[in-house]
């Protein structure tokens, strides 16, 4: 049977997730992720799709990152019709992320015309929050584990433990007694999370797609225990404040999760904990919607101050107004903003505010791609650049990788060595070269046959 594959983006990089599959006469998208980074990478999302958005069929989605998923928007705006699928759980995700990617879009546009540094005169916004809204009204809720019939492609989304929703996807075209099966990742969660569950095993495909953003590192085995109570004991001894670059799905839940545990074993006090995003409240309430796809016992009904996704002094921030008034707060005080990776949102501004006071603390948590600023200060850049403004870094700058979303290599080793026997071929993307390589260094090592694809490489079936 005859298929073809193109690799629209997470190609010798970590975003713009997206891959094209055509066979029996179809087209289907695999995610259709936002560029982030650096402004080269940000200028891909401005490029035209390589085909008319009209003529894909169906778009299958493996979770709500927006690396994986934000240029949705942007393909509706551009013409496409057709269903979005995903998780129920993604969904739900979806439609809090999609629009606040937007109202990020638009705010910089604006704040970038107001100070007069965009490159682009007027700045425009990539699209617009109606553009978001357009686009969640294709979202089609599917089930884990329950094959969904789409001419002759079956398609099953199985738990991936990434993050809430997050699914491996398998893809089975059929054509006359024939059929290939294709394998995505998407992105693989670790074995021993304390909030998600390990990545489903998957035991056979012909053609693999398997990310690789942790490819030749392993996570070092922080005591995350320590290393919280490690940063806060600073800035309580200083009256400092430590900021925490959060993304308010997932890495948020995560980090209140250990807070409040090391609250209730009585290993730190209870100083104030500010989440300034407004999403991050609803984020909280659909990991209670969707207890059954994680670890924790939660559920909607559950009193707040029993739940572990609150701690003792939790304060949801949601209004510009009071973002602002928590940049003047003494501390001790903990603040969680986004992004993670300090590439746009209030975070910026609190960075603003903090780096240059020896007093506090910014401690990473998450993953931090190349030319970010988040990347820039964990490789100890001493000023960095906020909307046009230089600012001297005088903060200690810390690091938790324990609470990576992100198998490490031998996660994705183990991950792999669930296939009863090698696909014909594994593409690895979703990684930077160097990690690429040492995951297929690795592979290959096992006789398997792999292809580290380029951006808009396209191959067929033999
Ligand atoms: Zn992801």
């Amino acid at each position: 049977m005859n298929w073809q594959l193109q690799f629209l983006g997470a190609a010798g990089t970590v975003t713009g997730s997206s891959f094209l599959l055509r066979a029996n006469g179809r087209t289907l998208l695999i995610d259709c992720g936002l560029f982030q980074g650096g402004r080269q990478l940000k200028n891909l999302n401005w490029e035209p799709f390589p085909l008319l958005p009209a003529q894909i069929d169906a778009v299958l989605l493996t979770h709500a990152h927006i690396d994986h998923c934000g240029l949705l928007p942007r393909l509706v705006q551009q013409g496409y019709k057709g269903p979005i699928y995903a998780t129920e759980a993604t969904c739900a995700l979806l439609d809090i992320l999609l629009p606040d990617s937007a109202y990020l879009n638009e705010q910089d546009a604006a704040y970038a015309n107001k100070k007069g540094y965009s490159q682009h005169r007027p700045a425009l916004p990539l699209y617009t929050i109606d553009d978001a809204k357009k686009a969640l009204q294709h979202l089609q809720s599917v089930r884990f584990d329950r094959p969904l019939s789409l001419d002759s492609f079956s398609v099953t989304w199985r738990p991936a433990g990434h993050l809430l929703g997050s699914a491996i996807l398998e893809v089975r075209a059929t054509a006359v007694n024939r059929s290939h099966r294709f394998v995505f990742s998407g992105d693989l969660g670790r074995y021993d999370g304390a909030i998600m569950k390990p990545p489903t095993t998957i035991k056979t495909a012909d053609t693999l797609i398997i990310e690789s953003t942790y490819g030749g590192r392993h996570h070092a085995e922080d005591d995350i225990a320590a290393v919280l109570t490690d940063v806060l004991q600073y800035i309580i001894e200083r009256e400092g404040v430590l900021l925490i670059p959060a993304f308010a799905v997932g890495r948020t839940q995560q980090v209140l999760y250990h807070i409040r545990r090391l609250q209730d074993e009585g290993r730190i006090p209870d100083i104030p904990v500010f989440i300034d995003s407004p999403m991050a409240v609803s984020a909280s309430h659909i990991y209670c919607r969707f207890g059954d796809d994680h670890n924790l016992d939660v559920n909607l009904l559950m009193d707040e101050r029993v739940c572990p996704l609150h701690c003792q002094q939790t304060h949801f921030v949601r209004d510009v107004e009071a973002s602002k008034q928590l940049n003047t707060r003494l501390g001790p005080a903990i603040i969680l903003s986004a992004s993670g990776m300090c590439t746009g949102g209030r975070i910026k501004h609190h960075l603003k505010w903090r780096l240059p006071n020896p007093r506090n603390v910014v401690l990473f948590v998450g993953y931090q791609a190349e030319g970010t600023q988040g990347r820039w200060l964990l490789n100890g850049a001493k000023r960095v650049r906020i909307h046009g403004e230089e600012v001297p870094v005088r903060a200690r700058i810390a690091s938790l990788h324990a609470l990576s979303g992100h198998a490490d290599h031998d996660e994705l080793l183990r991950w792999l060595a669930g296939f009863v026997r090698p696909p014909q071929t594994t593409f690895i993307v979703h990684g930077e070269p160097k990690a690429s390589r040492a995951l297929q260094a690795d592979v290959e090592r096992h006789g398997w046959h792999t292809i580290i694809p380029l951006r808009e490489q396209c191959f067929s079936s033999p």
